[in-house]
């Protein structure tokens, strides 16, 4: 009786387990959502591939090539044209523009030359060592 019990919650813990596998958790979301045209892509690449071989190869006649490249041209074109209806183009302008942005070397704030006196030194130091003023520029004595 204890045995039938058991193996009865055995039973039931795991059709609760697959009941929450089924129905609670969420499907797995595709890396990307044009992963699988990437896919296709990849492949249609491969049988290009592997047409030209075959073509050089002598096991292919031209009018044979020539077709079966066209219909892989024209459905590489049509995945390409779909990955891009899904995925916009990177706006090359807005990574000119942040760039740009980018804090450039401001010779103003090299502190190894006295904004006073133009006396140079080797390291950076707080005050000049030919005039004594500030080495930084709006830095206050
Ligand atoms: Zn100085």
């Amino acid at each position: 009786m204890v045995i039938v019990a058991a193996v009865l919650f055995a039973f039931a813990a795991l059709a609760l387990t697959l009941c929450i596998r089924t129905s609670d958790l969420p499907k797995p979301e595709p890396v990307s959502p044009t992963q699988h045209l990437d896919e296709r892509k990849a492949q249609i690449y491969e049988n290009l591939r592997d047409l030209q071989f075959e073509y050089r190869l002598g096991k292919l006649s031209d009018a044979d090539y020539q077709k079966t490249k066209q219909s892989l041209q024209q459905e590489l074109a049509r995945v390409m044209a779909e990955i891009d209806a899904i995925r916009p183009p990177v706006p090359v302008r807005a990574l000119h523009q942040k760039a740009a942005a980018m804090p450039a070397a401001n010779p103003a704030s090299d502190s190894r030359q006295c904004p006073h006196c133009g006396a140079r030194f080797d390291r950076a130091l707080k005050f000049c060592g030919e005039c004594g003023k500030p080495m930084q520029k709006g830095a206050r004595a």
